[in-house]
């Protein structure tokens, strides 16, 4: 199967997902994730029509992403990877979205610099939960959660639209699907980003929104 079969018959089985289940959200984006991918493969989405892209590294991400967007300037692309306070110019400029925002420190950053740049790409941000509360994971703590919704909402310029999580990887996902569902539920946030290449189906069936699928599209990382 070529890559665009791939992203074809994921669509497809995600459509389906949504009409059985009552908890899917009406629209799921899907969120190519290309990290360690070729740009001829991505270019190979993008030609099939997909727009909407995951990177885990700002600076590969910087190596790549600029060139595509003067060819196809209504890419979204998505920081879905943890943020170190001194690439967060850098990441405010490259994505649209930021995916990965964990810790005070943090939005403090994404507040200073964003007060200083005339031209922001990035005006989305979404929680990372560390749902399955791993030391080695990334992801604001559950108990710690409505702290950090507090800071990033005093200010306009980090407001949240949803949460983000990867559960662990050796249990089940639903019981980390069902439980992030709820959490955003309980702060009104309209979006989770929640499902990979091996439990999105569990994820869309479950409320995902947005789903970042790497390996089911582009095979292998390199
Ligand atoms: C790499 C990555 C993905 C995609 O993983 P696949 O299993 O290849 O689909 C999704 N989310 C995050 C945070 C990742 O780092």
């Amino acid at each position: 199967m070529s890559i665009t079969d791939r992203l074809s018959a994921i669509k497809a089985n995600i459509a389906k997902l949504q009409k059985e289940s009552p908890l899917a959200a009406k629209h799921v984006k899907l969120i190519a994730v290309s990290k360690a991918q070729s740009i001829e493969a991505i270019t190979e989405l993008l030609e099939a029509g997909q727009r909407v892209f995951g990177e885990n590294r700002v600076q590969e991400a910087a190596e790549k992403w600029p060139n595509l967007r003067e060819k196809y300037p209504d890419i979204e692309l998505h920081l879905i990877g943890s943020l170190q306070t001194n690439k967060v110019r850098e990441a405010l400029e490259l994505f649209d979205v930021i995916e990965a925002v964990d810790r005070v420190g943090l939005v403090d950053a994404i507040v200073k610099e964003s007060s200083k740049l005339n031209a922001i790409r990035c005006k989305k941000f979404f929680i990372q939960v560390n749902i399955g509360n791993e030391p080695q994971k990334g992801g604001i703590s559950i108990e710690a959660l409505p702290h950090l919704l507090a800071a990033c909402n005093l200010q306009p310029a980090t407001l949240v639209s949803g949460l983000m999580c990867v559960p662990p990887a050796d249990q089940l996902p639903a019981p980390y699907f069902a439980l992030l569902y709820k959490l955003a539920k309980e702060h009104s946030l309209p979006n989770l980003s929640m499902g990979m290449s091996g439990d999105y189906e569990t994820a869309t069936r479950l409320g995902a929104t947005h789903v970042r699928i790497g390996t089911a599209l582009f095979g292998e990382r390199k």
